[in-house]
């Protein structure tokens, strides 16, 4: 049964908002600004960029990455494959973490420093 990579996508973006969302209340108040005029949607990307510098998390970015690599793996028709023995990854494993890069044995490997 071949992935249902639309499903995939779907995860990956709602995890991608997420996260953001979580950016949003994160964020230092606005500077300057913001509210004047009609530029609502520049102000908006201008605190997002802020956000991400000053409150992502390591962890949150590093998630951030792999879920934009996955998204663009997805238009290349690479996606679902290990990244370290290219064997496909588990879609039960994909379907728990969308933006794996890994299949479960090698993801072990690595823990146990192999
Ligand atoms: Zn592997």
């Amino acid at each position: 049964m071949p992935m249902d990579l639309e499903r995939l996508r779907r995860q990956l973006l709602e995890e991608r908002e997420k996260l953001l969302s979580q950016l949003e209340h994160k964020a230092p108040p606005p500077q300057s600004n913001i509210g004047l005029g009609n530029h609502m949607a520049d102000d908006a990307t201008e605190a997002f960029e802020q956000a991400k510098r000053v409150s992502l998390t390591r962890r949150e970015q590093e998630i951030l990455a792999k879920i934009e690599k996955a998204l663009k793996k997805m238009d290349e028709g690479t996606y679902g494959y290990c990244e370290r023995c290219g064997e496909p990854i588990d879609y039960a494993r994909l379907k728990a973490i969308p933006y794996a890069t890994l299949c479960l044995r090698c993801q072990k490997k690595i823990e146990q420093g192999m």
